[in-house]
């Protein structure tokens, strides 16, 4: 059990060095990462040794979630969920990272790609306030390589509460 805490210990190290929002959308700082790919080799090798360990199943699905696998944190949680089915924290965490990567799909851009409108719209909403329109999503939408798919990413955009640019900043990106 020695060995999962110091994977645990280092998965945490990674995490407070990530600097992520609560989504989990933007990719981990630089210096989180080698922590947190430290952290998934180890718990991988942990799970094809002792598969029976909802915990290390739990920690690997974090792992990967900051790394921002969220197709790989799923199948992880999701291990972890049958060895413990009567645990209703987990479950829970379960249906959102669900939610979660759902959106982070339906979004269909990387995290460069948000921290580039992020910037891009930081930048536009300094000279001049929102006016309740996405026209400086979509002026970004247009000069980035996303732009042959702009009518779904705005779809998307909108599908997560982003109905105008200050609510793209908020509800979309961070
Ligand atoms: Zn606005």
């Amino acid at each position: 059990m020695s060995c999962l805490l110091k994977l645990q210990n280092e998965l945490i190290k990674g995490q407070k060095l990530a600097m992520q929002g609560s989504y989990q959308r933007r990719a981990p700082s630089k210096k989180a990462i080698p922590h947190l790919l430290v952290a998934r080799k180890g718990l991988k090798e942990y799970v094809k040794q002792y598969p029976n360990s909802s915990l290390a199943w739990q920690l690997l699905s974090l792992a990967e979630e900051y790394l921002l696998n969220y197709n790989a944190a799923l199948t992880a949680l999701q291990s972890a969920v049958f060895l413990n089915e009567k645990d209703k924290k987990l479950l829970k965490r379960l249906a959102l990272l669900t939610e979660y990567a759902g959106k982070w799909q339906e979004l269909d851009m990387t995290p460069e790609h948000l921290r580039s409108l992020e910037t891009y719209l930081q930048e536009r909403l300094e000279l001049r306030l929102c006016d309740h329109t996405l026209i400086y999503t979509k002026e970004w939408i247009d000069i980035s390589t996303l732009h042959r798919k702009k009518s779904h990413i705005v779809k998307a955009i909108q599908n997560q509460g982003g109905f105008c640019d200050c609510e793209v900043l908020m509800n979309v990106i961070d």
